[in-house]
């Protein structure tokens, strides 16, 4: 399998070339040159699998360059038991008949970014040995991902992580989750802004190429193929838990921010997965609902990103979703380029055709909903209520936009993407109710924290890095 750039740089990579890197060096992003296609007898033979056998195969049609073997042990050590808490890693939840909830979350920084990330570690690991390199992740975190990513990267040989978060503005939760990391290759810094400024610092190192290259700087954002890739072994998964036949279709409503998670749905469904419907639901910075539904694509800046009560979804500008339109433009590299850089830099905005408009739900099933403040704490009660279940703000707004969208007789899966105790508040507001915690994490604020807090400033972070890699 190789790999090329929706906006069309003709060299084409293999996997491993592209796990280390972001952007493609023309500014587009990377995707397989065709979907393999998994027919009826695939399903057939996968139904049975262990989650991690089901992963090995999935992986392999897109990884020809690492050793069968390898790859086996790789992904055997990510998807256990000891990590995810449960046997079938991604259980469902079932709330009713034809409705339930994809369990994403039990990994150990209790949100979806877990199943991606703890494989990212692995590979990351395996391929900076092979090469005899070694790697300093720079981030930028106002809560999951950069958990997620340090949790993925403890103890990794040959990779440290700085992760910049702004000081005292995450959750306690949230903070104790990083800052109570005691291995040496972690570093919290706390910077003393809001998240933009954590951005803007970790955007400047990254410009400055001859730092970067010097002291070895790289990411791990969600617009990496090998993250991407690593969620689309769970749509299967729910697949063969909701059904008994491989040609039953199913339906998958997923709370959406940098359209990650739910191109992961498009690449399983492009790949031959029986899926209706790929519900796409925003909270109030609805973008991508505004797309769906007027084929206008015209993202916003932070200053008029509001800040919600489900703020992993606080994106207007959806880094993955170039990807999909490079899929729904049947691959026109050219007017991806178009689209995406000329036209959003002078105008604003971009449209696409009324014909491709009505190809986004007849041909990719692609529908989309929105949801507010309100809608949330009216379904986190009304699940609690009618299901005995309680559920994570942005499962929320999934279940919220699941709910208007479903089909009768079509098994709707709603993705988890966090465990309630991880948004304490709203859920106290909703249901006066302290949300339930893994028991392991019981302590959790307790513990000794490791973390360094300086102001804004590019200089006093790269003299950190200067002194610590
Ligand atoms: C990251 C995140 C999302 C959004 O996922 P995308 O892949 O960015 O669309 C939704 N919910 C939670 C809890 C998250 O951490």
């Amino acid at each position: 399998m190789k790999y090329l750039s929706t906006r069309g740089d003709k060299a084409e990579r293999h996997f491993s070339d592209i796990l280390l890197e972001g952007l493609a060096p023309d500014g587009g992003l990377y995707l397989p040159i065709s979907y393999p296609q998994v027919d009826a007898a695939t399903l057939a033979r996968w139904r049975g699998l262990s989650y991690a056998d089901l992963a090995i195969e999935i992986l392999s049609l897109y990884i020809d360059d690492v050793p069968a073997a390898d790859l086996r042990a790789l992904v055997g050590r990510t998807y256990t038991e000891a990590v995810f808490g449960t046997p079938q890693i991604t259980p469902l939840k079932p709330l009713a008949p034809n409705l339930a909830l994809v369990a994403l979350s039990n990994g150990p920084t209790l949100a979806f970014k877990d199943m991606a990330m703890q494989l990212l570690g692995q590979l990351f690991e395996y391929e900076l040995k092979r090469r005899g390199e070694t790697l300093n992740i720079l981030g930028a975190t106002s809560g999951d991902t950069g958990s997620a990513a340090e949790y993925a990267m403890r103890g990794k040989a040959g990779i440290q992580v700085f992760m910049l978060s702004p000081h005292g503005r995450m959750s306690p939760f949230q903070q104790a989750q990083m800052f109570s990391l005691q291995e040496p290759n972690i570093h919290n810094l706390a910077l003393q802004g809001v998240f933009d400024d954590c951005q803007d610092i970790v955007k400047a190192v990254s410009n400055d190429l001859e730092f970067k290259r010097k002291y070895r700087i790289g990411t791990v954002n969600s617009i990496n193929w090998a993250r991407l890739l690593a969620q689309v072994v769970y749509y299967f998964a729910a697949y063969f838990q909701a059904t008994t036949s491989d040609t039953a279709r199913v339906s998958f409503t997923v709370p959406s921010g940098n359209f990650g998670n739910v191109c992961a749905g498009h690449v399983a469904r492009q790949m031959g997965l029986p899926i209706e419907q790929l519900v796409v639901a925003t909270n109030e910075n609805d973008v991508l609902d505004e797309f769906f539904r007027t084929g206008v694509y015209r993202p916003r800046g932070a200053e008029r990103t509001l800040e919600t009560s489900s703020p992993s979804m606080d994106i207007s500008k959806a880094s993955n979703f170039e990807r999909f339109v490079f899929d729904l433009l049947d691959r026109d590299a050219a007017r991806v380029k178009r689209l995406f850089g000329e036209e959003l830099a002078s105008k604003g905005f971009f449209e696409i055709t009324p014909e491709e408009r009505a190809r986004m739900s007849e041909r990719y099933g692609f529908v989309s909903g929105r949801s507010t403040h309100e809608d949330r704490v009216k379904t986190i009660q009304l699940c609690h209520q009618r299901y005995g279940v309680v559920i994570d703000t942005h499962t929320a707004d999934g279940l919220k936009v699941a709910l208007e969208t479903r089909r009768e007789g079509v098994p709707m899966l709603v993705l988890e993407t966090a465990l309630p105790a991880k948004f304490a508040a709203t859920i106290e507001e909703a249901l006066g109710i302290v949300p339930p915690r893994p028991a392991a994490l019981a302590d959790l604020e307790d513990r000794p924290k490791r973390v360094t807090v300086l102001p804004v400033s590019v200089d006093l972070v790269k003299q950190f890095l200067v002194d610590h890699v």
